[in-house]
């Protein structure tokens, strides 16, 4: 696959924050409800300085039957935004229908939500509704942990002549009840930022929180890791918003969650960083090293399990080492979650040895 080919996206705050006008602010409802919610919530939005207005005019619901957008309507309210306020808007589009609409409407810019991006037959028929334009196009991750999906829908709108792409994590479905409604899986985003260098990487801390008390910590740890801008829902009334009411913010909130926003911006520097730096890649190589020892032992045990006839799968063994590792982890401040993650891998790594007999 060819490189990228990522131009800048002209995008600043006017509002006067710690994080300045280069890492801009995204903000607006979930969806476009009413022409007055529109207009309240982006006057006070413009007002504040932020880089664009956001609105879900079509809403990719999970079941039928929810509020599934104001459709096609909802674009005259965009135009009134552009117009009256002065403010760049940006829409969802899910189907190269949306695509028409929204460039004959003029929105400025438009996103691919998360279920787009799992799906590249409708990521392909979007990316060739947009051939020959050149609007910025903000690709959202899929709802799946899948870096290569992410990836491929960004190099199908690039392949386009779409060059003014940008990223937006919004966290990734699971089936258990976890903290966040879509945990964020950072290093994902962190992958995605070695693999295409250049591409900006914005953080949607609404879609990943799912409650609105948990969106300035994911704020702050997006502008912790460098991303470079946040899309974050923004209601004038959220708690009587038609979708995702849990997880919008107020004008309000949000000026006073920017207030407190800021970028670090020093370059590690000094001894004391290089101290630690070359104390960690030791650890690593230490780990190395081990790891390698484990599965030499682990293919030595294959040899006797093949030679006496045992099982590969030996699961009581396997929930024994678990829970030993555990309890031995948590004492040294080492939460159960990582250490099973971990040794999952580990142990999927020592099995797929075991089954190795190609020597
Ligand atoms: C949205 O931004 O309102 C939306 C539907 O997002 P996602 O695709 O991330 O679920
Ligand atoms: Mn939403």
């Amino acid at each position: 696959m060819r490189e990228m080919k990522i131009e800048r996206i002209e995008l600043a705050n006017t509002g006067d924050y710690p994080i300045g006008p280069a890492k801009p602010v995204i903000a607006g409802p979930c969806s476009a409800e009413t022409e007055e919610q529109v207009m309240a919530t982006a006057t006070a939005l413009q007002r504040m300085g932020v880089a664009a207005f956001r609105a879900g005019i079509w809403k990719p619901r999970t079941r039928p039957g929810c509020f599934e957008g104001v459709g096609a309507a909802g674009l005259a309210w965009m135009r009134r935004v552009q117009r009256e306020l002065g403010l760049p808007v940006i829409i969802e589009v899910g189907n190269a229908r949306h695509v028409e609409q929204a460039l004959a409407a003029g929105v400025d810019m438009v996103w691919l939500g998360a279920r787009t991006t799992a799906n590249p037959f409708a990521v392909q028929d979007i990316a060739d509704a947009l051939k020959g334009t050149d609007i910025p196009v903000f690709v959202k991750n899929p709802i799946n942990a899948d870096l290569e999906l992410w990836i491929g829908a960004l190099e199908r709108l690039n392949l386009n002549g779409i060059n003014r792409l940008a990223a937006v994590l919004r966290g990734f479905s699971s089936y258990e009840k976890t903290l966040y409604r879509n945990p964020p899986q950072w290093q994902i985003a962190i992958e995605l930022r070695r693999r295409v260098p250049g591409l900006p990487l914005f953080c949607d801390p609404s879609h990943i929180c799912g409650r609105r008390d948990l969106v300035p910590s994911v704020c702050h740890q997006a502008m912790d890791l460098a991303f470079d801008g946040l899309m974050i829902e923004c209601h004038n009334k959220p708690e009587d918003a038609w979708s995702d009411a849990a997880q919008q913010v107020s004008p309000a909130e949000l000026e006073a969650l920017l207030s407190t926003l800021d970028v670090r911006s020093n370059i590690p520097a000094g001894d004391l960083f290089n101290r630690y730096r070359s104390r960690i890649d030791q650890v690593d190589a230490a780990i190395v090293n081990l790891l390698a020892e484990r599965m030499d032992i682990s293919r030595d045990m294959g040899q006797i399990k093949r030679e006496q006839g045992v099982l590969v799968l030996q699961s009581d063994r396997y929930n024994n080492i678990l829970s030993t590792l555990e309890a031995s982890g948590a004492a040294k401040g080492l939460s159960a979650e990582f250490l099973r993650k971990i040794f999952e891998t580990i142990h999927a790594e020592s099995i797929a040895q075991q089954l190795d007999r190609s020597e």
